[in-house]
């Protein structure tokens, strides 16, 4: 991962040592000695992060924070203020700045480079949240409320673990202010919990007195339903190799103890914040997918589905040899169904014509709604005589089995389809769509409740 980096402090020699480490791990870096410096930077650059020295002549870093915090070109930047060893107070003190998290002097590089991943994570979630949202107001689809802050309004879910009775229950006090939490007894009990809980956060104990926290975090990692799950670890001071395990493991972030409830609240609240919006962007996806390539009413594909993969489906049969065969349905008289029924009525028939199709061609056939009572299927390795017998049978299963639209009324609905074939190399989808078409009309004309392929 490569992120700018802005790093602020007003001793030369400070500045020089993080440069370098962050240098040295590929991260671009950006440099202010003083306050003013470090905003009219960080609001020309708008780098991905910002690691604030909070003890600064002038302006000291929380003004700093705040101004940041209080513009909006700048606001979402997320700021780790680097404080003095042991200064509760400076944590408090920032985190009522807007800071998003800590780092305590001097810097150790384990800290540096897993808080600077978490939140440059965070931001790259945050970013795409903030794009789309600008593209939803561009085309006035979302208006009102920012989906941040939405999506904060509900507590989180907290799955704990720790044999230390005093800490268990400092954490357990700090997080409910927020969140609900859960206390696992076991690692067995944590792990079950987990997969089946659905919880936004699991905290687990490295320094539990007879089990291995690591496995259990391996564990955490390796099962599918907690896999994205943010997972914190919490240490002993100075076990460096289990801490660097534990992060090559995938553990999203630590915390050092005695556990400093400032701390473990903003932590927990940098992960909250990344998981709500990946879940958020994730379903978001999935919705925007299912939109764009289906029907609403029917479920089956939509055309600008059909049309760009029925290109790639000829091309496909063509080089391969195989005939590829398209048919269209058009619902007989259906104008007359809305006419005397309702267009509810008419919806139903619909939904249930679908259904008929989908039940009646195999998966590898592509079948959609092209619109209105207008409906396509296209077959892969399908040539003239077996389309006429799928087309018949459907046409069958139409005709002969009245449609139920309501309790006492039963409709007979018939069919008119019209099937055309690729076969000729040059042949397009577009071409065939066209004679399959022209194979319809003819259908039609004839009387209806029939089918009929192109012309030869
Ligand atoms: P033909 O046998 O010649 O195909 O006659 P038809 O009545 O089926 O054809 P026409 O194209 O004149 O009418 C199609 C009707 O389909 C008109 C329209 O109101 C109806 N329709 C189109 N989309 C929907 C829909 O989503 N729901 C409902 N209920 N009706 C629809
Ligand atoms: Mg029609
Ligand atoms: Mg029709």
């Amino acid at each position: 991962m490569t992120a700018r980096v802005l790093i602020v402090d007003d001793v030369p020699a400070n500045l020089k040592l993080l440069d370098a480490k962050l240098t040295a791990e590929y991260f671009g870096v950006l440099k202010a000695a003083s306050g003013p410096e470090a905003i009219e930077i960080a609001t020309r650059e708008l780098p991905d992060i910002i690691l604030l020295d909070v003890m600064m002549p002038g302006m000291d870093g929380f003004e700093v924070c705040r101004r940041l915090k209080a513009a909006p070109a700048t606001e979402h930047i997320p700021i780790v203020m680097v404080t003095a060893l042991d200064q509760s107070k400076d944590r408090v003190q920032g985190l009522e700045a807007g800071a998003d998290d800590f780092l305590t002097k001097p810097v150790n590089d384990l800290a540096l480079f897993a808080r600077v991943k978490s939140l440059v994570r965070l931001k790259m979630v945050t970013d795409e949240l903030r794009m789309r949202e600008a593209t939803g107001q561009r085309i006035g689809a979302l208006v009102g409320t920012s989906t941040e802050r939405m999506l904060m309004t509900e507590p989180g879910r907290a799955l704990i673990i720790d044999d230390r009775p005093t800490s268990l229950k400092r954490m357990c006090e700090a997080l409910s202010i927020e969140h609900t939490v859960t206390v696992a007894e076991t690692p067995d009990e944590m792990a079950q919990l987990a997969a089946i809980g659905d919880y936004d956060l699991l905290i687990v104990s490295l320094t539990l007195s007879d089990y291995d926290g690591l496995r259990l975090c391996s564990q955490l990692r390796s099962l599918e339903s907690t896999r994205q799950t943010p997972l914190l670890a919490i240490v002993e001071e100075g076990d460096t190799p289990r801490l660097v395990r534990a992060l090559d493991m995938g553990v999203n972030d630590y915390l050092v103890r005695p556990v400093d409830r400032n701390e473990l609240v903003a932590r927990c609240r940098t992960q909250l914040r990344r998981k709500r919006f990946q879940d958020y962007l994730r379903d978001k996806f999935q919705q925007g997918l299912e939109l764009a390539i289906t029907d609403s009413l029917t479920g089956l594909y939509n055309r600008r589905y059909m049309e760009s993969h029925l290109a790639a489906m000829v091309q496909d049969g063509l080089q391969n040899h195989k005939p590829v065969s398209i048919l269209i349905f058009d619902i007989d008289f259906f104008k007359s169904v809305n006419d005397t029924h309702g267009h509810a009525a008419g919806d139903t028939v619909l939904k249930e014509f679908a259904q008929r199709i989908s039940q009646n061609v195999r998966g590898v056939d592509l079948a959609c709604r092209m619109g209105g009572e207008e409906f396509v299927v296209v077959m892969p390795d399908t040539d003239l005589s077996y389309a006429m017998m799928v087309a018949e049978r459907l046409r069958q299963r139409i005709g002969e089995i009245p449609f139920k639209v309501e309790d006492t009324l039963e409709l007979n609905v018939t069919v008119s389809i019209g099937i055309g074939v690729v076969e000729a190399a040059g042949d397009t989808g577009e071409k065939v769509l066209e004679r399959a078409d022209a194979a319809l009309y003819r259908a039609k004309r004839d009387g209806r409740n029939r089918v009929v392929a192109e012309a030869a």
